[in-house]
């Protein structure tokens, strides 16, 4: 199904239904706590019950966010139930028993990952949005619903952070056009940009420092990582190593970085994974059993910190040298030019 298609099927599906319950991936980021928002309000403004839910606590910088205060713990029975960014029921921020409990339900996906699949009775897939509250705004936009401020608000965080502030390699046109709309709808970009950037914990930054001076660099791959025993000893929380990866990948001559957090138990890492859009990361994320984006990945694996760097390095490494023969076979020998 296209776009226009998956929207009208969608917005049929919603109309003839009462209550959702609207949900995103675990240690939700701005994407999926803005576009769930986002998501609340529109079922609102069509005369729907809605209700958001996350297990994970939101991350301070976006507590903001008008209707954050409406975010539920638990799980309920609703007509439907919404997911946003997830590739499966496992990777939301709910209690499978709750879920399961809550049973049977109509299950709705939304999704911009690459890596994304057709788990729920609908499934809308469109790798090539920029964030999924963009789908949220292609939705409120062909619902004929008004543009709220609140609207506004939670789809601009929700694209501006998911775009790290309309950089990445998916930000067209198109997605300045939705910011331009939002904006003209009542949200502040200095405002937003304010709230979710420039109010860090003392934690997070101290992190990032330990996190910098754990840096390693071989040739076009770069890692760095934090233990439990550093994030104690700054006080740091899960939520401030949020970001740090994207530090990593701005190194020049870097194609490909990774970030690894260990885990309380010590035999396990989270990996965040980073590309400039040349190398696909979500490739080395999806081989241990992670995904993502191209340019942005994540995934869990076991093992010590030896162990897990050489193994994710190891496919880094293979990744970077075939982009660089290919680059070779891409660029023309001066003689060639010449001749
Ligand atoms: P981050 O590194 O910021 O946690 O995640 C980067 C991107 O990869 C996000 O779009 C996130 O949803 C996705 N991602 C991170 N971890 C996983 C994972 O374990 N599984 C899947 N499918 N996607 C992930």
């Amino acid at each position: 199904m296209n776009n226009q298609a998956s929207i009208s099927v969608l917005l049929d599906v919603i109309r003839k239904r009462d209550s959702f319950v609207i949900t995103s991936h675990i240690r939700p980021d701005g994407d999926a706590i803005g576009s769930s928002l986002g998501l609340m309000h529109l079922l609102e403004a069509m005369g729907k019950r809605a209700t958001v839910v996350f297990v994970d606590e939101i991350p301070p910088n976006f507590h903001f966010l008008p209707g954050v205060e409406r975010i539920e713990r638990r799980f309920r029975k609703a007509d439907a139930a919404i997911f946003l960014e997830c590739d499966s029921v496992s990777r939301c921020s709910i209690d499978r028993a709750e879920f399961d409990g809550a049973q049977p339900m109509l299950t709705i996906n939304i999704d911009h990952h690459r890596t994304g699949r057709d788990f729920a009775d609908y499934n809308w897939i469109d790798a090539e949005a920029p964030a999924v509250g963009a789908m949220v705004y292609d939705l409120v936009v062909a619902a004929g619903v008004t543009i709220t401020t609140s609207i506004a608000d939670c789809l601009y965080a929700a694209i501006l952070t998911d775009t790290g502030s309309f950089n990445f390699s998916g930000t067209g046109a198109s997605t300045f056009a939705m910011a331009e709309r939002l904006i003209q709808s009542g949200t502040s970009a200095s405002d937003v940009a304010r709230a979710i950037y420039s109010c860090n914990p003392a934690s997070k930054v101290r992190l990032l420092g330990i996190a910098l001076s754990n840096l390693q660099i071989d040739e076009a791959v770069c890692w760095s990582y934090v233990t439990v025993e550093e994030m104690e000893s700054v006080g740091a929380s899960v939520e401030d190593c949020e970001g740090v990866a994207n530090h990593l990948i701005g190194i020049t001559g870097i194609e490909a970085a990774v970030f690894m957090r260990e885990m309380p138990d010590h035999k396990q890492f989270r990996l965040s994974l980073r590309s400039r859009g040349n190398v696909d990361v979500s490739k080395a994320a999806a081989m241990f059993g992670g995904g993502g984006h191209q340019s942005a990945s994540g995934c869990s694996m076991d093992g010590s910190l030896e162990e897990v760097v050489g193994l994710v390095v190891g496919q880094l490494h293979v990744a970077c040298r075939e982009l660089a023969k290919q680059q070779t076979v891409a660029t023309p020998q001066a003689s060639t030019l010449i001749a």
